[in-house]
């Protein structure tokens, strides 16, 4: 019997709610598995900080440095309520970006899915949809702006100022690269490396090295996109990309259209994988406006589940059923009200009956 523990940050607004249905389909997992989870509950973010003054705890850094792996909830606080926290202990300067760099995880692989099936929960118009999107973005999650060094202050005109410094090193950008092309190596064999090489020298560098490690996967073709026009480029035709590489603010910002073109970010998991340890969150963030409502999707935190189980557990059968659960749950014509309106030939049900409804799924199938 194999036996993992998994830290379990629920996070702040929808946080609990969401993670509450993905610990509903680990249960069934594990009464269909010869596997048990320890699950090693702990607070992080804005939630953290209100209790014990810190948003990333000394006892929730111990509950994951134990953990083989971390499966933690959206954070944060609504832009007002958020001015109530020191600046430096924001859920994510606080917490996020913390435990991003004790773990070192570098690449986050944010997958972006909607069959044709389920083209009406998209903005797009079907023929743009076409056969369905699929396509994955692989974001380096560990440097460019968001860790570099930052200044506040007032200048010698009297002025306040900040200075935010993007910095890459080779081997930041090598080590991303790899994960791109080996993805895209099992995939399509086709990856975009999104850059704004035109104007950033941080860019330069990262399509250098990108031709350098293309070298080694001559069966990958590489098609280069400036930043901007993939942004266009995921509306207008959204089925040419199959894996995108970027780096890390292109990455976040590229990623929530991402969630844009399916209809919700609801639809948005997302897996952190550092060389010892991995973490999984939705790609969202903690949707203040709709907390402890129970019309938060589900589907991105269960989605992290499946991907924790794909790369933390290698139980590739059981994460390929609780996708297709879930899939399963949209394609018997229910939906959550971010992905539909009422009366638009539905059925509408929230976040506590979508969890539901995938366990009951999971449980009618073949165990693996
Ligand atoms: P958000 O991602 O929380 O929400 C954007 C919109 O998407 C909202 O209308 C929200 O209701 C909707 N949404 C998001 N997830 C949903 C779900 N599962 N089901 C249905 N609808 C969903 O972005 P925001 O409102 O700009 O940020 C809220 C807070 O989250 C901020 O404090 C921000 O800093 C934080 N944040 C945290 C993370 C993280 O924990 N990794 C990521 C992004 C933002």
């Amino acid at each position: 019997m194999k036996h993992y523990k998994i830290a379990v940050l629920a996070g702040d607004g929808i946080g609990p709610e969401i993670t509450k249905e993905a610990l509903k389909v680990l249960k069934v997992i594990e009464e269909r598995n010869d596997v048990t989870f320890e699950l090693m509950p702990a607070s992080f973010g804005a939630c953290a900080y209100f209790e014990t003054g810190n948003a990333f705890p000394q006892a929730t850094i111990d509950i994951c440095d134990q953990a083989d792996a971390i499966l933690k909830g959206p954070i944060g606080l609504s832009h007002e309520e958020a001015k109530k926290i020191p600046i430096d202990q924001q859920p994510e300067r606080g917490a996020l970006l913390p435990m991003r760099r004790r773990y070192n995880t570098y690449a986050n692989f944010r997958p972006v899915f909607l069959p044709k099936s389920l083209a009406h929960f998209s903005p797009l118009k079907p023929e743009i949809i076409g056969e369905g999107i699929d396509l994955i973005i692989v974001r380096e999650l560990v440097g460019g702006l968001y860790f570099g060094e930052k200044e506040m202050g007032i200048n010698d005109k009297g002025l306040r100022y900040v200075r935010e410094t993007l910095e890459y090193d080779e081997e930041q950008i090598r080590r991303i690269m790899h994960e791109a092309f080996k993805l895209a190596s099992k995939r399509r064999k086709l990856l975009h490396n999104i850059h704004k090489s035109n104007v950033l020298k941080s860019s330069v560098l990262w399509n250098e090295v990108m031709e350098e490690v293309a070298v080694e996967y001559p069966d990958v073709q590489v098609v280069n996109f400036l930043v901007d026009a993939a942004a266009t480029a995921l509306c207008l035709k959204p089925t040419q990309f199959d894996v995108m590489v970027m780096e890390n603010m292109f990455g976040d910002i590229l990623s929530d259209q991402g969630g844009g073109i399916l209809g919700s970010l609801g639809l948005m998991p997302s897996a952190c994988i550092g060389p010892d340890k991995a973490y999984y969150e939705p790609s969202h963030g903690s949707a203040p406006d709709i907390a402890g409502k129970n019309i938060a999707n589900p589907y991105s935190m269960i989605g992290s589940v499946a991907m924790m189980l794909e790369n933390s557990f290698d139980m590739m059968a059981e994460a390929k059923n609780v996708w297709e659960a879930m899939q399963g749950v949209f394609a018997d014509g229910y939906s959550t009200a971010d992905l539909s309106k009422p009366g638009s030939g539905v059925t509408m049900i929230g976040t506590e009956q979508f969890g539901d409804k995938v366990v009951e799924k999971l449980r009618e199938m073949p165990k693996a």
